[in-house]
């Protein structure tokens, strides 16, 4: 698809309302029918288009809008708000075995008076159940299941993913419902569980147990920001209350949910009789394992709605379903040793070598033992006999040690006090962790502080190179490899040091590859400065933080010779975040780095600070004016509002004096608009502000 498809921008009406269905339709192809048709930098592409034209026009912003997925962090002491469920959101009987499937196969048929029902099997998704509300097609609500009759609302942390449908994707000639509440499971793909457990573990934290306490955890972060990160998928499986709605089957359910652009349940079938079914539990359950999410049973549902509200509910459960759960798989092997491994902050995690065992559909080698505290608490040593399973099937670990086979000759494990890496010092702390609300516990955790160790710096030069730093796309994993064993690079500034010969003299590196990560070196100097802060791995400093340092200092040089109270003026960065930056520029590594990244001729610049100034010099439409925000603006987000007024060469300020040009009131605007009347300064409404931008 080029770029030019669809409506032109000369019509920005409905070229914003073609990329809006166009984002939702490549949503849907990503994840409910998993036949992507464009790559992610396409996408992307379609992305900025829209947030541009919305920028530009924000009237054309609408709350489906992809671009309103991420809103604000809620603010400290705030807690999610509770909602009464519309139906009440209660759970299933859980079983083991057979012969109860076939009790509540005997009971269904009682209270349903002799009559014969249909089943619908579908495979039971491990993770984090949520109800969806929409109304008349238009996501307006998501909830935890709380107690069953209240959930915490989390609407804003399911906003941020993408595979749940911010509007009902409806057919031609489909009407949307009034009202319908959707049930599934938020999980978390095995993949990313893995990527994010390495995460964790590299900044001395413990990391999820599994993929559901995972996805569990994620849904109610604070920080929507943050959910975003965590690539949380969903499986709609149920519904809850519904209006307007001619749907008479489960079956019938799941399938007209798909088509509205979510992803249900897979695997499903339905099943004219219990044999049918329990068939149909036995085939899935060695074939599980093969899926990127953690399904732990099956579920068997009266698949006629009709029926299942006849049926009711006990206390605490629905009649009308039944949770087959499969045993986890153990087996027994034995610990021939325990080694270590260094991460990129220097954080030492041990991990059981294995007598190779089949578990699970593999052969399992090794577990991660995380830290030294988790190996005191199972008291695994060297030689012992243990019991291993996989979590979520995929995931080996030890769960506990058979303690009667032992001889005697085990070896108690002991973290080491030199690097394995570097044979530098080890430091050993105890950490304190949050277990919940209110209980905590001390772990153990060792470091190595040796700032030179090869295992640090290998991380920090892949990290430099990454997408959201200087992008330098041809310096892969293996590539640093091969340059670290070479002792060619050592940190980050090396990269810039690299010719021609040293790369050529490397193994399988052929001369066009050669040039090509010479030229993408080359074009990275350019970058902004934003980027090149993130690159620079400074504590607390992602992406968004280096944006906001960028723009507000201008230059490196700036940024530099900044002050604590320099920083005290900078909007969105807290102390904690102003001391580190400030201690980071004054260690004297740190700083050696910079001066060697800038005498290389990386650009030391903002060219979003530079763009702005120009605006200013070139007289923009409101070079030269004062701003002051007040109330609650609803067309646009107030950061938004202060970007268009400083792009356009304006300043925004906190308070009403003579000196300011403009108040722009939203609702509620309160003494500052008193001010201004007071003042005779001119207010104007949101509309007037827009009107000004053209
Ligand atoms: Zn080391």
């Amino acid at each position: 698809m080029s770029k030019t498809a669809g409506p032109s921008a000369a019509d920005p009406k409905a070229r914003a309302a073609w990329l809006r269905g166009e984002i939702a339709r490549h949503d849907r192809l990503y994840y409910v029918e998993q036949r992507p048709e464009i790559a992610d930098p396409e996408y992307d592409r379609l992305y900025r288009e829209l947030a541009d034209l919305e920028a530009a026009h924000p009237d054309l912003r609408t709350p489906d809008s992809p671009t309103q997925r991420v809103g604000n962090e809620l603010k400290g002491g705030e807690g999610f708000e509770t909602v009464a469920h519309k139906k009440p959101m209660l759970s299933l009987d859980n079983t083991y075995n057979e012969e109860e499937v076939r009790k509540f196969d005997e009971r269904v048929k009682r209270m349903l008076e002799g009559r014969a029902p249909e089943y619908n099997v579908e495979l039971k998704i491990d993770g984090a159940a949520v109800s969806l509300w929409y109304e008349k097609g238009l996501f307006t609500r998501g909830l935890t299941r709380g107690d069953g009759e209240r959930g915490e609302d989390i609407t804003r942390n399911l906003k941020t993913m993408r595979s749940i449908p911010l509007r009902l994707n409806l057919p031609e000639g489909q009407a949307a419902p009034p009202f319908i509440e959707l049930r599934g499971e938020v999980y978390m793909p095995r993949s990313e569980f893995a990527r994010l457990n390495k995460e964790l573990e590299d900044q001395g934290d413990e990391g999820f147990v599994n993929p559901r306490n995972a996805a569990a955890g994620s849904i109610k972060m604070k920080d929507p920001g943050e959910v975003a990160k965590r690539r949380l998928r969903i499986f709609v499986h149920t519904t809850g209350a519904f209006e307007g709605l001619d749907c008479k089957r489960h079956s019938e359910f799941l399938k007209l949910a798909a088509v509205w652009g979510l992803p249900t349940v897979p695997e499903t079938q339905v099943c004219a009789n219990i044999d049918e079914a329990i068939a149909h539990i036995k085939l899935w359950e060695h074939k599980r394992g093969g899926f990127d999410f953690d399904t732990d049973g099956m579920v068997v549902k009266v698949d006629r709605l009709d029926q299942q509200d006849q049926l009711g509910v006990t206390s605490k459960s629905y009649r009308f379903g039944i949770a087959y759960k499969y045993q986890p798989e153990q087996v027994e092997t034995v610990v021939e040793d325990i080694e270590v491994q260094v991460g990129k902050t220097g954080v030492l995690t041990p991990r059981a070598r294995f007598k190779p065992v089949f578990a699970s559909g593999t052969t399992v080698t090794y577990a991660s033992l995380h830290n030294q505290s988790q190996i005191e608490e199972k008291d695994i040593r060297i030689g012992d006999h243990v019991i291993i399973e996989k979590a979520g099937e995929i995931i080996p670990q030890v769960v506990r040690v058979v303690a009667a086979k032992r001889s005697g000759g085990e070896k108690v494990f002991k973290m080491p006090d030199e690097c394995p890496v570097c044979k530098g010092r080890i430091e050993h702390r105890e950490i304190e962790r949050k277990v919940d609300k209110e209980r905590t516990r001390v772990v153990k955790t060792s470091w190595c502080v040796n700032p030179n160790c090869p295992a640090r710096y290998r991380e920090r030069v892949i990290y430099f190179a990454s997408r959201g730093c200087m992008d330098i796309e041809d310096l892969g994993e293996k590539l640093v490899d091969k340059l670290i064993a070479k002792g060619m690079v050592k940190d980050p500034a090396d990269l810039y040091d690299l010719t021609r010969e040293q790369l050529l003299s490397l193994e399988r590196m052929g001369e066009k590859t050669a040039d090509n990560l010479l030229k993408r070196l080359e074009e990275s100097k350019k970058n902004d400065l934003a980027r090149l802060l993130a690159a620079l791995n400074m504590p607390h400093v992602g992406e968004r933080n280096a944006e906001l340092l960028s723009e507000h200092f201008g230059t490196l040089e700036a940024l530099r010779a900044a002050t604590m109270e320099d920083f005290d003026q900078v909007q969105g960065v807290g102390p904690i975040m102003a001391q580190a930056v400030f201690d980071y520029f004054r260690d004297a590594r740190e700083k050696a780095l910079v001066d060697r990244l800038v005498a290389s001729g990386l650009n030391t610049r903002s060219l979003t600070a530079e763009t702005r100034k120009a605006a200013v010099a070139a007289g923009g439409a409101f070079a030269g004016k004062t701003f002051v925000l007040t109330g609650t603006l609803t067309k646009f987000k107030r950061s938004e509002a202060e970007k268009m007024i400083k792009d356009r060469g304006g300043k925004t300020s906190g308070s009403v004096s003579k000196k300011t040009d403009y108040v722009l009131a939203g609702e509620e605007a309160g003494s500052k608009l008193d001010k201004a009347k007071e003042l005779g300064v001119k207010v104007i409404s949101e509309s007037d502000f827009e009107a000004l931008l053209t």
